[in-house]
C-alpha cells in the first residue's frame, strides 16, 4: 500500500457555506479534465461514507443534500454511466439512496446486479450453505449485545459497529468459525465481517460493468477497506492509464487520489459535471 498524494485545498475550512468549496486541488481537478474528455466513462461509486456520510443508525444513511442530484445529472450526459457499487443489499441501497434508472445499482460488494447485467440465482446447494451461515452468525450476534447481522440475498453480515469493545471478539469467532466453511467468501469493513455464498468483490463488479458499458476509463469513489479490492483493478497515471481511484477519508490505500469527506465528494462530482458540459 502507498500513501496517496497530499491533497491540500481539498479540506473544509469549517467556514465555508454548507462545505461547498470554491477550490479544488489541481492534481485531482487535472485528472478529473482528462477523465471527462474521454468519449466513454463510467462514473461508479460507493454509497456508505462517499454518497452519505456515516452515522450510527445505518438505517438512516442518507445522501448529502446535492450528491444524487449531481450523480443524476452525469447519467444524463451522452456517453456517461453511472454506477452505485455498495455492501449493502440492492433493495435497501436503492431505497435509502433514492436511485433508480439510469442510475445503475450495484448490491452485496458485486454479489447483486442490475438486470441487464449478471443476475445471479443461488443454486440449493447455496442456499442452504447460506441458512448455515445465517444460523452460524446468529449463534455469535446472540452472545453479544448490540452486535446484529444483516441478511442479503447471497451473503450474510456480522456488524459490531454498536457491539462496544467485545465486537472485536464476535468478528472473530465469526472469522474462526462460519467464515472457514468451504465455498463461504468472508469481506471484512469496518466493524463488520460479511460472509457470501458465491464470490463477489468490488473489483469484480467493476471489471463486469467496464465490459458492459465499453468505457474508456472507470472512475471510482470508496471509503472503506472493501473498496480496496475495486481501487485495485484500476489502471491510473501512475501506472500509465486513464482511471481515477479515489479515497474518501484517511487510512491506507492504493487509490492514486484522495477527498477528505463526502462533501469533497460533492464538490468533485459537481466539478466533473462541470468539465463534461462545457468541454463537449
Ligand atoms: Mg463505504
Amino acid at each position: 500500500m502507498t500513501a496517496p498524494h497530499p491533497v491540500p485545498g481539498e479540506r473544509s475550512d469549517g467556514e465555508s457555506n454548507q462545505g461547498e468549496r470554491s477550490e479544488s486541488n489541481p492534481r485531482t481537478s487535472a485528472a478529473l479534465r482528462a477523465f471527462a474528455a474521454l468519449p466513454t466513462v463510467l462514473v461508479a461509486t460507493d454509497y456508505d461514507g462517499v454518497v452519505a456520510p456515516i452515522v450510527s443508525d445505518p438505517e438512516r444513511a442518507f445522501p448529502l443534500p446535492g450528491t444524487m442530484d449531481t450523480l443524476r445529472a452525469l447519467a444524463a450526459a451522452p456517453g456517461v454511466t453511472v454506477a452505485l457499487v455498495s455492501g449493502r443489499d440492492r433493495a435497501t441501497l436503492r431505497a435509502l439512496s433514492g436511485a433508480d434508472d439510469p442510475l445503475v445499482t450495484v448490491g452485496s460488494h458485486g454479489g447483486e446486479f442490475d438486470d441487464g447485467f449478471t443476475a445471479r440465482e443461488l443454486t440449493d446447494d447455496r442456499r442452504a450453505l447460506l441458512a448455515t451461515v445465517i444460523a452460524q452468525l446468529t449463534d455469535i450476534a446472540d452472545r453479544f449485545p448490540g452486535a446484529a447481522i444483516e441478511s442479503k440475498p447471497t451473503s450474510a453480515a456480522l456488524h459490531v459497529r454498536n457491539a462496544g469493545p467485545d465486537g472485536a471478539v464476535a468478528l472473530e469467532e465469526a472469522r474462526r468459525g462460519p467464515a472457514t466453511i468451504a465455498g463461504v467468501h468472508a469481506t471484512e469493513g469496518k466493524a463488520v465481517l460479511e460472509l457470501a455464498v458465491v464470490e463477489a468483490s468490488k473489483g469484480h463488479a467493476l471489471k463486469v460493468l467496464r465490459a458492459a458499458v465499453g468505457a474508456d476509463a472507470v472512475l471510482y469513489l470508496g471509503d472503506d477497506v472493501t473498496d480496496e479490492r475495486a481501487f485495485a483493478v484500476l489502471r491510473g497515471p501512475d501506472s500509465g492509464g486513464p482511471d481515477v481511484s479515489v479515497k474518501v477519508g484517511a487510512g491506507d490505500t492504493v487509490a492514486e487520489y484522495r477527498l477528505p469527506d463526502p462533501e469533497g465528494v460533492r464538490y468533485a462530482l459537481r466539478e466533473l459535471l462541470r468539465l463534461r458540459s462545457d468541454g463537449r
